[in-house]
């Protein structure tokens, strides 16, 4: 049966954002960009697309935005390349799709959403994704179209230290820019996508929480969709987005109790750092994070929200 309950959240990373480094004309960019992109979103579950659908829309409109360390923007690894991960999970069948470490794909979001569909695999990495991308008529770009300056510059800071750092974080070890949907639609399906360039200066071949599915990224009708953002060997280790679900299910948390749990004392007890946006079967919104600020958004029936900061 169809409702009339349906919405969508979004993220563009966690991370320290204070509002002293930011000017008013970079806050409004970072705005409408999420703005275009949950609109986007929210106007295809509205004009009945799937949860599905309007995961992989949203997600790609802020893979394309430069602003974010997703697609066209993302982050320098130690090789000073782009390496390229995301997940995309149906929470009606729990099929996921997954890529890790592809390079020059202008949206690796399609691509997991094609791996969902067309492959008998889960996650496909590196040259083997290519190869499947190949084949599944994806769209590449030239190493021209990933770079921005912003980026370039956080990377030579760094480049010549052992350490990595998520985007929009001045300190070493801070994270941010990764970007993320999760979905409710009408049919009461439940959807979630995350992408990412991982972390500046990440060792080549290194793989975060953002396309493993219950760690960055999980679905299940029966519960809620959520989708990670924050420091990925954290996120990994905590299971983050099955955490969330999983508390649901076996405890009787709320989404609202067991993101707090999840992101405020599991994953900050082990010290990383981040943040999510869920969605349940009902409809309810959560965006949990325990760092200074997350680039987020909401919107369903009643509420349309975006915001930056604590
Ligand atoms: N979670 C991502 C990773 O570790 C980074 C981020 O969220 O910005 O690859």
């Amino acid at each position: 049966m169809k409702s009339n309950n349906f919405g969508i959240a979004i993220h563009g990373g966690a991370g320290t954002i204070s509002k002293s480094s930011m000017t008013s004309e970079k806050e409004k960019a970072y705005s409408d960009a999420l703005a275009l992109a949950l609109d986007e979103g929210y106007n295809a579950l509205e004009n009945g697309a799937s949860s599905l659908d309007a995961v992989e829309i949203a997600v790609s409109h802020l893979e394309d935005s430069p602003l974010f360390n997703a697609g066209k923007g993302s982050v320098y690894n130690a090789q000073g390349k782009h390496e390229m991960d995301a997940s995309i999970m149906d929470g009606s069948n729990l099929e996921g799709g997954a890529v890790a470490a592809v390079e020059l794909v202008k949206n690796p979001i399609r691509l997991a959403r094609k791996v969902l569909h067309h492959s008998d695999h889960i996650l496909l990495i590196g040259e083997g994704a290519s190869i499947f991308a190949k084949q599944h008529q994806t769209v590449f770009e030239n190493e021209a179209y990933f770079h921005d300056d912003f980026r370039y510059a956080q990377w030579q800071k760094i480049k010549d230290s052992d350490s990595f750092q998520l985007d929009h974080s001045d300190k070493p070890k801070q994270y941010l820019g990764t970007v993320g949907a999760v979905a409710l639609d009408p049919n009461g399906n439940l959807a979630a996508a995350t992408s990412t360039g991982g972390m500046t200066n990440k060792k080549y071949g290194r793989v975060g929480d953002s396309p493993i599915i219950g760690a960055g990224t999980y679905a299940n009708n029966k519960t809620c969709a959520v989708s990670c953002t924050g420091s990925g060997e954290y996120l990994m280790r905590c299971m983050t987005a099955y955490d969330i679900s999983a508390l649901m299910e076996y405890q009787g948390l709320t989404l609202a109790e067991a993101g707090e749990k999840a992101i405020k004392e599991t994953l900050l007890k082990l010290g990383g750092d981040g943040g999510v946006v869920s969605i349940d079967y009902q409809g309810n919104i959560a965006m949990p994070f325990n760092c200074d600020g997350m680039y987020r958004a909401s919107r369903n029936q009643d509420h349309r929200l975006i915001k930056i900061y604590k």
